[in-house]
């Protein structure tokens, strides 16, 4: 991966997370996830990561820089 991608917050609500595949919380929705994008319970202060439940992006939700992806975008068929 050259180049970093970022995702956006919802123009509508700052606090909302908008994935480049257009996920959002009321859509298909983020799980947390560890750095390999395997879902984890919510600890506290485990880390801010998030997961793409739609495209299986790895978001680090501090920075809203995708780190990663999960092995499961071929299951969705997002064209992205
Ligand atoms: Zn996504």
């Amino acid at each position: 991966m050259d180049k970093k991608e970022f995702i956006s917050h919802h123009p509508e609500d700052a606090t909302a997370l908008l994935c480049i595949c257009g996920n959002t919380p009321w859509a298909q929705g983020f799980l947390s996830c560890d750095h390999e994008g395997r879902e984890i319970e919510v600890i506290e202060k485990f880390g801010p990561l998030y997961c793409c439940d739609a495209c299986g992006r790895i978001i680090d939700a501090d920075t809203l820089a995708v780190i990663g992806r999960t092995g499961n975008e071929d299951a969705v068929g997002v064209g992205v």
